[in-house]
């Protein structure tokens, strides 16, 4: 079994800043990224990572993961099924082809799209209901799409799709928008968006694809494309089966040195319980996460003795 200071699950801006990181400081590093770059890159622009006025979220991606090759970071596209402790030392991490020994191990797992639960959901998903308006988007040109869910992301990915879209409607099931000031101020200026609030969708309905929607009113809307941002669920079975204590969200609890309860196990980005989540807290995450890793191999009396 190859032997590494750092595993690193998860290759989204926290786990390719502390794959950066950790390489940069001489952990033998390996990274699971099966979507190198995360959600991020599923982000129209990213307009608040400081120093760089916008990029475009694959571009930002692409940079993280460039960044963390360039210092000799070994990612592998691959799926971490299983995380076990070996022994007293030791963390095991498996994946669909092999088995890797870890001095410390870092839980970088993201989240997955929220889902409401409601008929035509599973039907009609990837045949008119999307959770990505970067990668759909140009699918409605011309078209009439709504977007459910009242928070930035909502809000932004409205913002993008009017580029393609003749008509978008946010559904918001309260009376209010939870978004950055400065892009609120961009939707209400957009004639293209309608927003409505108080209003919660019920049904989706299509024959082989989305043509409509019923709300909890019990009113019908034509419709060519559903887009989802109602937010995400941290990611966390793996963690959870390992013994990482999380909190009533799933969250991974963590102190401000990214440890975990577990020895050794670290958690960074929108896996664990941080009240604000934005790429550059995740990346900073990360780092933290990798520095005080180094100091687990340093100074870790199991190691200084192997
Ligand atoms: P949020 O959790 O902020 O917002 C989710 C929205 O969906 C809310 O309006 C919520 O309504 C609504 N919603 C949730 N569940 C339902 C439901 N069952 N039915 C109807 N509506 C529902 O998620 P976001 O994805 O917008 O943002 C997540 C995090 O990511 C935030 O912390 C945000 O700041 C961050 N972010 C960071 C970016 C960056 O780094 N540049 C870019 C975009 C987002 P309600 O208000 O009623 O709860």
């Amino acid at each position: 079994m190859q032997e590494y200071d750092l595993i690193i699950i998860g290759g989204g801006s926290a786990g390719l800043s502390a794959a950066m990181y950790g390489t940069r400081l001489g952990l033998k590093t390996l990274t699971f990224a099966e979507m190198p770059g995360g959600l991020i890159t599923t982000t129209h622009l990213v307009e608040n990572w400081p120093g760089i006025k916008s990029i475009s979220g694959p571009d930002l991606g692409m940079a993280l993961y460039e960044h963390a090759i360039s210092v000799g970071a070994e990612i592998k596209t691959e799926k971490a099924t299983k995380v076990e402790k070996l022994d007293d030392c030791f963390y095991k991490v498996i994946t669909g082809s092999g088995e890797y020994k870890a001095k410390t191990v870092l839980f970088a797992t993201g989240t997955v799209h929220k889902r409401l639960g409601i008929p035509g959901e599973k039907e009609f998903e990837n045949k008119g209901l999307s959770f990505c308006a970067l990668c759909d988007g140009s699918f409605y040109k011309g078209k009439h799409v709504i977007i459910v869910g009242g928070g930035d992301s909502a809000v932004k990915e409205a913002l993008f799709l009017t580029e393609h879209a003749s008509k978008v409607t946010m559904i918001v099931r309260k009376d209010v928008l939870r978004a950055e000031p400065i892009n609120i101020k961009l939707l209400e200026s957009n004639s293209k968006i309608e927003v409505k609030y108080q209003t919660e969708l019920m049904e989706i309905l299509g024959t082989d694809r989305v043509n409509g929607v019923r709300f909890k009113n019990g009113d019908e809307m034509p419709v060519d494309g559903i887009f989802y941002a109602i937010g995400h669920n941290a990611q966390t079975d793996i963690a959870k089966e390992l013994g990482v204590a999380v909190n009533e969200k799933s969250e991974i609890i963590v102190n401000r040195k990214a440890e975990t309860n577990l020895h050794g196990v670290y958690a960074a980005g929108d896996c664990d319980d941080a009240g604000f989540k934005q790429a550059i807290t995740g990346s900073a995450e990360g780092v933290t996460a990798a520095y005080y890793a180094y100091h687990t191999c340093n100074e870790n009396a199991c190691f200084n003795q192997k």
